[in-house]
């Protein structure tokens, strides 16, 4: 029997199996859009063209995210609405177009949580265009996948003494706690997926900073056994080792001036600028009357007063989004005695004789500056919209370097050959840890180089911290102006090291921001909106391709980067020098007049026409190719052309049941390569070798091709939209996305026994028989053991005798896909009349158990060649045999070797045309 068996992908695991095929559905339904997958697997994006829609970005977002969530093999039920800031929307607006006061997307933010406790590190970032249509761009997403896995009855929350036990034993040293210790589930770090542990999530610290021996570690730890499973150090070094403030005047009578202070200028250590008289934003002003108020961004202030009152004035180095301390002394601050009606100048540092009291000016300055930078590409950016007074930590008692540790930003005196480190992009590049970390994105790498990177757009100087080294005013410790080169392992051709290869994002918008500034006048504008927006959308901590999909994303004006984006040439060409390559724009357009073939003849000969046309460029005559992989590698052939933008492909020979594999090439006129699918070798386009390709069954429920219900339940089988609206046990929509399934009654659970039986379906040239399957308890009314599903099949020809093929008593709030090989080879043999039987049980009726069925379909693939009818005696020759068979049916049907119906000369000399032949 000349039949192969064809697999749907790996069947191994049902999972992985079930993950394969909704991605294949989801490519079906929205063949432009691309994904990107991590080297394991992983899809990290999905991108390129829209690929749904809603009524509002709330709707569009959670759509795609109930719908898809087996793309990441994850159930839906798991991700839940998680904001990026405590207490706000999970719905983020993003890139914030002054021209229009709008906000151009939405980004809608989920975490993946079982029972309730978050898996670490997970997150799903859903892009919406705020446009009509609601348009669904990108999915950003770190996700685990945890099969069946639950974390069992634990304590509300985890013991304390516990956790603070485990912190001082890694320590080795007394620690405190920074906040109370919480519940995750630890599935592996990042791109990393281990069995799922229950965890307490410990942040603590120890040491004191002015004595330098802070140290703050963020662990997690097995509740049991005290094993560390995860650690992170939150002490980030910076190397290796417009919002309306002004209190309103609302008396005639008071005292107003401004506050300001002598900072160092532009990007170097104090030791290679000069100090300039610079007003300080939303400095603090207070009065021994008790009145506080704050400065608007032009450092103006002013304090209401009684008639004639004389009050002692204040000013510091403290504001109302920054406290500047300085930890060498004390606070810089400046008093004076003013009379109601008069005005006030305060100057910081006007002496400028002082390293600390300049360093607390520099960081004040600088920390709002690169505060409002922030918030003039994206004012509702997470957490440091709203947070007022955010530590900044001037004057420690050590040398060449500074800090973030997640609650302030910190900088060293002068000394050990260094300057003092509280100065402009030193600044920038702390705070620039903190919007990495209020952005919800991991550091390493990603969190140093965009910590650079705030100082280059602020600046404009590529050059990170000139002077950092006394007496080095020319060279700083990190140059965004750089060569580096992007390496799937090792990180950067500037080193792996976290802060070598974060040049690899600095180098990347530096030259983005060289190509911009060639062309467009707000070039660095255009530039800072997207490193900063893009922010948002990042996972983890690598610096690679995801972040040039998200770049273009955020740039482009429709829901199709395919098309070019209106920045797409200087963007691409920035990350190409770094070896980070965008997708590629749609160039030329392909289409198929006769559509695709689903088999091709192993004999060869089978015909496709294609057509390619311009669309972004030309295509180049000459440059058009095929490659065919039949199952030993491509073959490269030229596309014959049939004229017009018309070609050819005539399908060589190729062993029946193989997979052919094949993908178009052309040239463009001005020299860009085009495949089609784009994507390949991710994708490409497939056609069996085969005489037929036989559907033996493909129902997905939406109509009655007649099953059968039968069994003592008193909520049998039924045909159903299930409700949108039940609990996760009960399914909220069927598998395939076509509306119906079967289910153990639309609404209740299930008490009784039903049973599902399949009309007779034709496997009699085997196959793959796949579907989906539903079942689910209800937590509190669990199962019992005799409770579950099971499938039965009968090949005897009537569906009189039942063999059990599937025992399920395992629980999950999801599809499940699962598939019976049928053939000689197969769990079940081929049989031209094949019944299914569907029975779910549940026989206590205080039990809560929920059952369904979709999706059953059964493709085989028939390598019989045409029967071969000169051979009447069947022995598989055209011999005397057949002779004798012609002559004793001469003048009636059973020598018909024409296939006219009668026998014949015809016949014979057919035979004899034959004579010798095999037929296989
Ligand atoms: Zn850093």
């Amino acid at each position: 029997m000349g039949l192969v068996l064809v697999a749907a992908g790996s069947v191994a695991s049902a999972d992985l199996s079930q993950i394969e095929t909704t991605r294949a559905r989801f490519m079906e339904l929205h063949p432009t859009t691309k994904m990107l997958k991590s080297s394991e697997g992983q899809v990290r994006r999905i991108y390129g063209t829209a690929f749904g829609h809603g009524e509002n970005p709330l709707d569009a977002a959670a759509s795609f995210k109930d719908r898809w969530s087996d793309i990441y093999g994850v159930p839906a039920t798991q991700l839940v609405p998680t904001p990026l800031e405590e207490g706000r929307s999970h719905l983020q607006p993003i890139v914030y177009r002054q021209e229009s006061d709008a906000y151009q997307f939405t980004g809608a933010y989920y975490s993946q949580q079982i029972d309730g406790v978050p898996v670490y590190g997970t997150r799903l970032c859903v892009l919406v265009r705020n446009e009509p249509g609601y348009p669904v761009v990108l999915a950003s997403s770190q996700l685990k996948q945890t099969g069946d896995w639950a974390p069992g009855a634990h304590a509300p929350v985890p013991d304390r003494a516990a956790a603070l036990a485990a912190a001082e034993r890694f320590f080795g040293t007394p620690a405190r706690l920074v906040d109370e210790p919480t519940w995750v589930i630890f599935a592996g770090g990042e791109d990393e997926l281990l069995e799922p542990r229950l965890s307490m999530r410990v942040e603590a610290v120890t040491g004191r900073k002015f004595e330098g021996n802070y140290r703050r570690w963020l662990l997690l730890v097995d509740p049991q056994t005290g094993e560390i499973l995860y650690e992170e150090n939150r002490v980030l070094n910076c190397f290796p080792q417009g919002v309306s403030t002004a209190v309103a005047a609302v008396a005639t009578s008071d005292i107003s001036g401004t506050v300001s202070g002598m900072a160092t200028e532009w990007s170097g250590a104090d030791e290679c600028e000069i100090e300039v008289e610079t007003q300080l934003p939303y400095a603090q002003v207070t009065a021994s009357n008790g009145q506080t108020v704050y400065a608007d961004s032009n450092g103006a202030y002013v304090l209401p007063t009684g008639e004639g009152e004389t009050v002692d004035v204040t000013s510091g180095l403290i504001g109302q989004w920054f406290t500047v301390n300085n930890q060498a002394g004390e606070d810089a601050t400046i008093t004076r005695e003013t009379s109601d009606g008069e005005t006030e100048d305060f100057v910081h540092n006007w002496s400028n004789a002082d390293e600390q009291v300049r360093a607390q000016v520099n960081a004040y300055l600088e920390a709002n500056i690169v505060r409002d930078f922030t918030l003039q590409f994206n004012p509702a950016y997470p957490v440091i919209a709203t947070q007022t007074q955010f530590p900044t930590n001037v004057n420690l008692n050590d040398s060449c370097n500074a800090y973030y540790d997640y609650s302030s930003t910190n900088y060293y005196i002068a000394s050990g050959g260094c300057n003092n480190t509280a100065f402009s992009v030193i600044v920038h590049h702390e705070y620039g840890h903190h919007l990495v970390a209020c952005a919800g994105s991991g550091q390493g790498e990603y969190g140093e180089g965009m910590g650079d990177v705030m100082g280059v757009l602020i600046t404009g100087d590529p050059q990170l911290a000139r002077g950092f080294f006394q007496g080095q005013c020319s060279t700083g410790i990190r140059n965004a102006d750089n060569s580096c080169q992007y390496l799937a392992s090792g990180c950067s051709s500037c080193g792996s090291q976290i802060h070598a290869c974060g040049q690899l994002i600095s180098g990347c918008v530096w030259d983005i921001r060289e190509n911009l500034m060639a062309e467009y006048p707000n070039g660095n504008d255009i530039i800072s909106s997207l490193a900063i927006n893009a922010m948002l959308l990042h996972n983890g901590t690598s610096i690679d391709e995801a972040i040039v999909i998200d770049y273009l994303t955020l740039d482009d004006d429709d829901a199709d980067i395919g098309n070019g984006t209106p920045h797409y040439q200087e963007i691409a060409l920035g990350f190409q020098a770094h070896d980070l390559d965008a997708p590629q724009l749609d160039f030329l357009s392909f289409s198929f007049p006769d559509g695709r073939p689903d088999k091709v003849d192993p004999d060869g000969g089978t015909t496709l026409s294609v057509r390619i046309d311009p669309n972004l460029a030309e295509v180049l005559e000459g440059s058009e190719q095929v490659w065919i992989d039949s199952g030993s590698g491509y073959q490269v052939l030229d596309l014959p052309s049939t004229g017009d933008g018309s070609y050819e492909v005539m399908f060589p020979p190729a062993t029946c049941g193989t997979e052919v594999g094949y993908v178009f090439r052309a040239q463009t006129t001005d020299g860009s390569l085009v495949f089609n699918p784009s994507d390949w070798p991710d994708s490409f386009y497939t056609a069996y070798a085969a005489e037929d390709v036989l559907v033996a069954i493909d129902d997905d429920f939406e109509t009655d091709q007649g099953w059968e219900v039968t069994g003592t339940s008193t909520t049998p089988w039924v045909r159903v939209v299930p409700p949108a609206d039940g609990p996760a046990w009960k399914p909220q929509s069927d598998y395939d996305g076509s509306g119906r399934c079967y289910l153990t009654h639309a609404q209740a659970e299930l008490d009784g026994t039903t049973i599902l039986t399949s009309p007779p379906i034709d496997a009699g040239d085997g196959g793959t028989l796949t579907f989906a399957f539903w079942l689910a308890q209800r937590q509190n009314n669990p199962a019992q053991p005799e409770d579950g599903m099971q499938l039965f099949v009968s090949t005897d020809g009537d569906g009189s005798d039942w063999t059990l093929v599937r025992d399920w008593h395992t629980y999950a709030n999801e599809w499940r896909t699962d598939s019976l090989t049928i053939g000689p080879e197969g769990e079940v043999p081929a049989s031209p009349y094949l019944f299914l039987r569907f029975v779910a049980i549940d026989e206590d009726v205080d039990n809560r158990v929920k059952a369904g069925v979709d999706a059953i379909q059964m493709i085989s693939v028939d390598c019989e060649s045409a029967p071969c009818p000169s051979d009447l005696s069947g022995d598989g020759m055209v011999s005397v045999d057949d002779l004798l068979a012609v002559i004793a049916g001469w003048g009636g049907p059973d020598g018909d070797a024409t296939g006219d119906g009668t026998t014949n000369v015809d016949d014979l000399l057919q035979i004899i045309g034959d004579w010798g032949s095999t037929c296989e």
